[in-house]
Protein backbone atom coordinates (compact mmCIF):
# COMPACT_ATOMS: atom_id res chain seq x y z
CA UNK A 1 0.00 0.00 0.00
CA UNK A 2 1.50 3.41 -1.05
CA UNK A 3 1.78 5.89 1.67
CA UNK A 4 -0.68 8.23 0.08
CA UNK A 5 -3.48 5.40 -0.68
CA UNK A 6 -3.88 5.14 3.05
CA UNK A 7 -5.79 8.02 4.08
CA UNK A 8 -8.62 6.48 1.61
CA UNK A 9 -8.44 3.40 2.34
CA UNK A 10 -8.43 4.03 6.33
CA UNK A 11 -11.64 6.43 5.60
CA UNK A 12 -12.85 3.46 3.29
CA UNK A 13 -12.81 0.80 6.07
CA UNK A 14 -14.31 3.61 8.77
CA UNK A 15 -17.21 4.37 6.72
CA UNK A 16 -17.70 0.16 6.07
CA UNK A 17 -17.02 -0.62 9.56
CA UNK A 18 -19.81 2.51 11.01
CA UNK A 19 -22.13 0.77 8.60
CA UNK A 20 -22.01 -2.62 9.35
CA UNK A 21 -22.30 -1.10 12.63
CA UNK A 22 -25.37 0.69 12.11
CA UNK A 23 -26.88 -1.98 10.24
CA UNK A 24 -26.17 -4.51 13.13
CA UNK A 25 -23.55 -6.15 12.42
CA UNK A 26 -21.45 -7.48 15.31
CA UNK A 27 -18.52 -9.75 12.70
CA UNK A 28 -17.67 -8.61 9.26
CA UNK A 29 -19.66 -10.63 7.28
CA UNK A 30 -17.58 -13.25 4.93
CA UNK A 31 -18.25 -15.77 2.57
CA UNK A 32 -14.29 -16.68 2.17
CA UNK A 33 -12.58 -18.60 4.59
CA UNK A 34 -10.37 -15.86 5.44
CA UNK A 35 -10.24 -14.66 8.74
CA UNK A 36 -8.78 -11.80 10.57
CA UNK A 37 -6.87 -12.69 14.11
CA UNK A 38 -6.59 -9.80 16.68
CA UNK A 39 -3.57 -10.82 18.38
CA UNK A 40 -3.53 -11.35 21.60
CA UNK A 41 -2.18 -7.82 23.77
CA UNK A 42 -1.72 -6.21 20.86
CA UNK A 43 -3.14 -3.84 18.44
CA UNK A 44 -2.35 -5.76 15.27
CA UNK A 45 -4.00 -8.22 13.10
CA UNK A 46 -2.91 -10.35 10.54
CA UNK A 47 -4.86 -12.16 7.58
CA UNK A 48 -4.83 -16.26 7.45
CA UNK A 49 -6.48 -18.02 5.15
CA UNK A 50 -7.14 -20.95 7.85
CA UNK A 51 -9.81 -21.25 10.29
CA UNK A 52 -8.31 -23.54 12.62
CA UNK A 53 -5.47 -21.98 14.18
CA UNK A 54 -6.99 -21.10 17.50
CA UNK A 55 -10.02 -18.94 18.31
CA UNK A 56 -11.22 -16.72 15.45
CA UNK A 57 -11.95 -13.14 17.38
CA UNK A 58 -13.22 -11.52 13.82
CA UNK A 59 -14.34 -12.61 10.52
CA UNK A 60 -13.03 -10.56 7.45
CA UNK A 61 -13.74 -10.22 3.84
CA UNK A 62 -10.87 -10.65 1.78
CA UNK A 63 -11.53 -6.79 0.55
CA UNK A 64 -13.25 -4.33 2.25
CA UNK A 65 -14.81 -3.10 -1.39
CA UNK A 66 -16.53 -6.71 -1.30
CA UNK A 67 -20.40 -6.33 -2.26
CA UNK A 68 -22.94 -7.17 0.08
CA UNK A 69 -25.91 -8.51 -1.28
CA UNK A 70 -28.11 -6.10 0.35
CA UNK A 71 -31.29 -4.14 -1.22
CA UNK A 72 -32.00 -0.80 -0.90
CA UNK A 73 -34.51 -0.75 1.09
CA UNK A 74 -32.16 -2.41 4.08
CA UNK A 75 -29.93 0.28 2.99
CA UNK A 76 -32.61 2.71 3.95
CA UNK A 77 -33.84 1.14 7.06
CA UNK A 78 -30.62 0.99 8.29
CA UNK A 79 -30.42 4.96 7.68
CA UNK A 80 -33.30 5.33 9.97
CA UNK A 81 -34.31 8.47 11.54
CA UNK A 82 -31.01 9.83 11.20
CA UNK A 83 -29.07 12.30 13.63
CA UNK A 84 -25.45 11.36 12.69
CA UNK A 85 -24.83 14.96 11.90
CA UNK A 86 -26.14 18.32 12.77
CA UNK A 87 -27.90 18.55 9.70
CA UNK A 88 -30.72 16.80 11.15
CA UNK A 89 -31.32 19.53 13.28
CA UNK A 90 -33.01 21.94 10.01
CA UNK A 91 -33.95 19.20 7.75
CA UNK A 92 -37.56 18.52 7.07
CA UNK A 93 -37.02 15.59 4.97
CA UNK A 94 -34.28 12.83 4.35
CA UNK A 95 -33.71 13.02 0.81
CA UNK A 96 -32.44 9.22 0.39
CA UNK A 97 -32.87 8.62 -3.63
CA UNK A 98 -35.27 8.27 -6.30
CA UNK A 99 -35.47 6.06 -9.50
CA UNK A 100 -34.78 2.50 -10.07
CA UNK A 101 -32.86 0.77 -7.68
CA UNK A 102 -32.13 -2.26 -10.52
CA UNK A 103 -30.89 0.63 -13.02
CA UNK A 104 -28.09 0.46 -14.99
CA UNK A 105 -27.21 3.97 -14.36
CA UNK A 106 -26.84 6.21 -11.09
CA UNK A 107 -26.33 9.77 -11.13
CA UNK A 108 -24.42 11.41 -7.87
CA UNK A 109 -25.05 14.71 -6.74
CA UNK A 110 -24.41 17.04 -3.97
CA UNK A 111 -26.99 17.93 -1.45
CA UNK A 112 -30.77 18.46 -1.66
CA UNK A 113 -32.04 22.16 -1.32
CA UNK A 114 -35.33 23.97 -0.48
CA UNK A 115 -37.52 22.03 -3.26
CA UNK A 116 -35.90 18.58 -2.77
CA UNK A 117 -36.36 19.08 1.48
CA UNK A 118 -39.76 19.72 1.11
CA UNK A 119 -40.78 17.00 -1.56
CA UNK A 120 -38.21 13.92 -0.44
CA UNK A 121 -36.79 13.42 -3.86
CA UNK A 122 -33.50 14.43 -5.07
CA UNK A 123 -32.93 16.96 -7.96
CA UNK A 124 -36.80 18.47 -8.49
CA UNK A 125 -36.08 22.01 -8.13
CA UNK A 126 -34.32 24.34 -10.94
CA UNK A 127 -31.06 22.03 -11.12
CA UNK A 128 -33.72 18.89 -11.25
CA UNK A 129 -34.92 20.13 -14.42
CA UNK A 130 -31.97 20.70 -16.24
CA UNK A 131 -30.74 17.31 -15.15
CA UNK A 132 -33.98 15.39 -16.46
CA UNK A 133 -33.78 17.20 -19.49
CA UNK A 134 -30.28 15.85 -19.87
CA UNK A 135 -31.30 12.74 -19.25
CA UNK A 136 -34.64 12.20 -21.36
CA UNK A 137 -33.83 15.00 -23.70
CA UNK A 138 -29.94 14.47 -24.03
CA UNK A 139 -29.58 10.91 -23.77
CA UNK A 140 -33.24 9.57 -24.59
CA UNK A 141 -33.78 7.71 -21.63
CA UNK A 142 -36.50 7.61 -18.77
CA UNK A 143 -35.74 9.13 -15.51
CA UNK A 144 -37.34 6.60 -13.45
CA UNK A 145 -37.13 3.65 -15.43
CA UNK A 146 -33.04 3.77 -16.38
CA UNK A 147 -31.96 5.91 -13.88
CA UNK A 148 -31.05 6.00 -9.87
CA UNK A 149 -30.34 9.47 -8.20
CA UNK A 150 -29.27 10.58 -4.73
CA UNK A 151 -26.62 12.67 -3.51
CA UNK A 152 -23.70 12.71 -1.32
CA UNK A 153 -25.36 13.91 1.57
CA UNK A 154 -29.47 13.41 2.06
CA UNK A 155 -30.16 16.95 4.45
CA UNK A 156 -30.34 20.08 2.81
CA UNK A 157 -26.99 21.80 4.13
CA UNK A 158 -28.48 25.08 5.92
CA UNK A 159 -29.02 28.32 3.43
CA UNK A 160 -27.75 25.43 0.74
CA UNK A 161 -23.71 26.04 2.07
CA UNK A 162 -21.88 23.79 0.83
CA UNK A 163 -21.89 20.19 2.82
CA UNK A 164 -18.78 19.94 5.60
CA UNK A 165 -16.25 16.76 6.04
CA UNK A 166 -18.12 15.60 8.50
CA UNK A 167 -21.47 15.49 7.02
CA UNK A 168 -20.18 13.75 3.84
CA UNK A 169 -18.38 11.18 6.12
CA UNK A 170 -21.23 10.41 8.00
CA UNK A 171 -23.44 9.99 5.29
CA UNK A 172 -20.88 8.16 3.05
CA UNK A 173 -21.75 4.88 4.19
CA UNK A 174 -24.88 4.86 3.33
CA UNK A 175 -23.59 5.94 -0.48
CA UNK A 176 -21.13 3.29 -0.65
CA UNK A 177 -24.19 0.48 0.06
CA UNK A 178 -26.68 2.27 -2.12
CA UNK A 179 -24.25 2.09 -5.03
CA UNK A 180 -23.29 -1.77 -3.77
CA UNK A 181 -27.00 -2.33 -3.62
CA UNK A 182 -27.85 -1.09 -6.98
CA UNK A 183 -24.48 -2.75 -8.43
CA UNK A 184 -24.89 0.13 -11.68
CA UNK A 185 -22.80 -0.71 -15.07
CA UNK A 186 -22.11 3.12 -14.77
CA UNK A 187 -21.78 5.89 -11.96
CA UNK A 188 -21.85 9.63 -12.87
CA UNK A 189 -20.68 12.18 -10.43
CA UNK A 190 -22.31 15.43 -10.97
CA UNK A 191 -19.81 18.17 -10.14
CA UNK A 192 -16.97 18.54 -8.14
CA UNK A 193 -18.22 17.51 -4.15
CA UNK A 194 -19.49 14.18 -5.67
CA UNK A 195 -16.41 13.45 -7.73
CA UNK A 196 -14.56 14.40 -5.17
CA UNK A 197 -16.40 11.94 -2.36
CA UNK A 198 -16.71 9.14 -4.76
CA UNK A 199 -12.46 9.16 -5.64
CA UNK A 200 -11.35 10.30 -2.12
CA UNK A 201 -9.36 12.99 -3.21
CA UNK A 202 -10.20 16.82 -4.34
CA UNK A 203 -10.87 16.65 -8.13
CA UNK A 204 -10.57 19.96 -10.54
CA UNK A 205 -13.76 19.04 -12.19
CA UNK A 206 -13.31 20.96 -15.01
CA UNK A 207 -9.55 19.57 -15.72
CA UNK A 208 -10.80 15.93 -15.14
CA UNK A 209 -14.46 16.00 -16.22
CA UNK A 210 -15.15 13.52 -19.54
CA UNK A 211 -12.68 11.32 -17.80
CA UNK A 212 -13.29 7.47 -16.84
CA UNK A 213 -12.75 6.52 -13.10
CA UNK A 214 -13.35 3.18 -11.21
CA UNK A 215 -15.48 3.02 -8.17
CA UNK A 216 -15.30 -0.03 -6.59
CA UNK A 217 -14.79 -1.34 -9.58
CA UNK A 218 -17.71 0.22 -11.37
CA UNK A 219 -16.89 3.18 -14.26
CA UNK A 220 -16.86 6.32 -12.65
CA UNK A 221 -17.56 9.07 -15.43
CA UNK A 222 -17.39 12.88 -14.01
CA UNK A 223 -19.21 15.40 -14.95
CA UNK A 224 -20.60 19.20 -14.50
CA UNK A 225 -23.18 19.92 -12.54
CA UNK A 226 -26.46 21.07 -13.74
CA UNK A 227 -26.51 23.39 -11.08
CA UNK A 228 -22.97 24.86 -12.56
CA UNK A 229 -24.44 24.47 -15.93
CA UNK A 230 -27.19 26.93 -15.32
CA UNK A 231 -25.29 29.30 -13.80
CA UNK A 232 -22.88 29.26 -16.43
CA UNK A 233 -24.59 28.32 -19.24
CA UNK A 234 -22.17 28.54 -22.17
CA UNK A 235 -21.63 25.97 -25.24
CA UNK A 236 -18.77 24.83 -24.49
CA UNK A 237 -20.32 23.84 -21.04
CA UNK A 238 -23.39 22.37 -22.56
CA UNK A 239 -21.26 20.32 -25.18
CA UNK A 240 -18.83 18.78 -22.62
CA UNK A 241 -21.60 17.43 -20.67
CA UNK A 242 -23.74 15.93 -23.67
CA UNK A 243 -20.33 14.43 -25.14
CA UNK A 244 -19.48 12.95 -21.11
CA UNK A 245 -23.29 11.39 -21.21
CA UNK A 246 -22.53 9.79 -24.90
CA UNK A 247 -19.60 8.18 -23.59
CA UNK A 248 -21.78 7.28 -20.77
CA UNK A 249 -24.05 5.56 -23.08
CA UNK A 250 -21.58 3.97 -25.07
CA UNK A 251 -20.41 2.56 -21.95
CA UNK A 252 -23.61 0.86 -21.32
CA UNK A 253 -23.89 -0.69 -24.53
CA UNK A 254 -21.01 -2.69 -24.01
N1 LIG B 1 -28.48 19.63 -6.24
C1 LIG B 1 -27.99 18.44 -5.82
O1 LIG B 1 -26.80 18.21 -5.84
N2 LIG B 1 -28.85 17.54 -5.40
C2 LIG B 1 -30.16 17.73 -5.39
O2 LIG B 1 -30.90 16.85 -4.98
C3 LIG B 1 -30.63 18.97 -5.85
C4 LIG B 1 -29.79 19.91 -6.26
Amino acid sequence: MSTSERPVILRNLRNYLTFLKDYGFSEIPSDSDIVLKLQPNTNKATLSTSNNEGPTKMKATKSITKKLNISIEKVREALGDCNRCDLHKNRKTIVFGSGNPHAELVFVGEAPGADEDEQGFPFVGRAGKKLTEIIEKGMNLDREKDTYICNIVKCRPPSNRDPKSNEIESCNPFLIKQLQAIKPKAIVALGKPAASTLLGRTVPIMKERGNWYQYEGIPLMLTLHPAYLLRAYTLENRRNVMSDMHKVLAKLKE
